[in-house]
């Protein structure tokens, strides 16, 4: 007998984790495939930050008070169904590294209205004084709220509580998805899935399915290391976004450098160039540090996003029951949660999707 389903969704990255629960939540059922394992694509990463001021001016990112509403329910949710613990609330420092930098990062801080308490400008004495030794130029950014996420532990705290909710998780499975009249039939070693609608969150792969083909995708490689810090060299508690980030998850002589760029790449492995990208990065940043610390591990994975540098989300031209949920970009830790609900909710009560964000602005 196959198994029925309302959804089928591939891919067990953060977009089809958070699609599956926002559908629980509106009593539909799904089953979640993927072709590696939990968290195998972006959502793999060891270090992330949900940080709403971003770009060189730290802009008010798109739907900020929503979407870090949305993620910090949900990491708290997660967090009490596990033992690991995967997110702090640690605050984030923006330092300027140029003062005209600074000039615009101000200039944009006073024409944005920021919920009370999320971000402060401070002057550079002030900065040196949240971080000594931390390099900048005429003042930076505050974000008491910043959060520092180890995605793939999260990724993983989430399959589970999303199991216990009687979501299926099926791993390590490829299937071609065949279009029958009205649903989908999916072919799986041990058993077929039945599914009503077929959801693709299968990242950067997306453009590789001939269903998806014409999407207009970016593919970004992106590499981050993990170093050790010396003993008694600088110690400091919170996150940084500076020249890329450094994610602090609290372990008491390491941190995390992230990221890499690479539009144009060969393979997906990390490699000596974006070793010595990152620690030419983190010698900008913390100087001091830099010779104190060396490379123990590293990482690297790819961000899809699109060229307006918004997710994709909605429904095949050709198939009613075909749905797309993909291009978070660099932000999907930010982004995914509010979205997963913004499309449950379009799904079953027929609110409009943003249209920033919708797959017709391709079509
Ligand atoms: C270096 C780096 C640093 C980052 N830093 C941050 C950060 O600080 N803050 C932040 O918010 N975000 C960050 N991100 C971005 C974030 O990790 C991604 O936006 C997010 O993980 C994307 O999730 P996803 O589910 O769309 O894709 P993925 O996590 O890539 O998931 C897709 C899944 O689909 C599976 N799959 C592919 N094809 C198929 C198929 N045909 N059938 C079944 N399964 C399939 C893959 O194996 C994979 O597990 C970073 C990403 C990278 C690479």
């Amino acid at each position: 007998m196959p198994h029925q389903t309302d959804y089928c969704i591939l891919g067990a990255g953060i977009a089809g984790l958070s699609l599956a629960d926002a559908l629980a939540e509106h009593d539909l059922s799904s089953i979640i495939v993927e072709k590696e394992t939990i968290g195998a694509g972006a959502s793999g990463t060891p270090g992330g930050l949900v940080n709403p001021a971003t770009g060189r001016r730290a802009k008010k990112t798109w739907k900020a008070e929503q979407c870090y509403e949305a993620i910090s329910a949900n990491l708290e949710k997660v967090q009490s169904h596990s033992n690991t613990s995967f997110y702090r609330n640690n605050g984030l420092l923006r330092p300027a590294l140029l003062e005209k930098m600074a000039q615009k990062m101000k200039e944009q801080h006073e024409n944005t209205t920021w919920p009370d308490g999320w971000c402060q400008w401070k002057s550079e004495g002030e900065i040196q004084e949240i971080h000594p030794g931390i390099n900048c130029v005429d003042g930076g950014l505050w974000l008491p709220i910043g959060l520092t996420v180890d995605i793939g532990s999260y990724i993983k705290a989430y399959a589970r509580y999303l199991e216990n909710e009687e979501i299926k998780i099926i791993c390590g499975e490829h299937p071609y998805p065949i279009a029958e009249d009205g649903y989908w039939l999916l072919e799986l070693e041990e058993t077929t899935i039945k599914a009503n609608q077929l959801v693709f969150a299968t990242g950067h792969t997306i453009a590789t399915s001939p269903f998806w083909d014409w999407i207009p995708l970016e593919n970004i490689k992106g590499q981050l290391a993990k170093f050790k810090k010396k003993r008694g060299s600088l110690s400091f508690s919170h996150s940084i976004s500076s020249l890329g980030y450094i994610a602090n998850l609290g372990e008491e002589d390491t941190f995390i450098q992230g990221s890499t760029y690479e539009h144009d790449f060969t393979h997906l492995n990390p490699d000596g160039e974006g070793e010595s990208y990152l620690r030419k990065r983190l010698r900008r940043t913390l100087p001091q540090l830099e010779g104190h610390s060396k490379v123990i591990d590293q990482w690297a994975g790819v961000r899809t996003s699109t060229p307006n540098y918004k997710p994709i989300l909605g429904i095949h031209p050709a198939y009613s029951n075909l749905h797309l949920f993909s291009g978070f970009g660099s932000k999907g830790l930010l982004l995914g949660k509010f979205l997963a609900e913004h499309y449950a909710d379009h799904l079953i009560n027929n609110i409009p999707l943003y249209p920033e964000v919708d797959i017709n602005r391709f079509n």
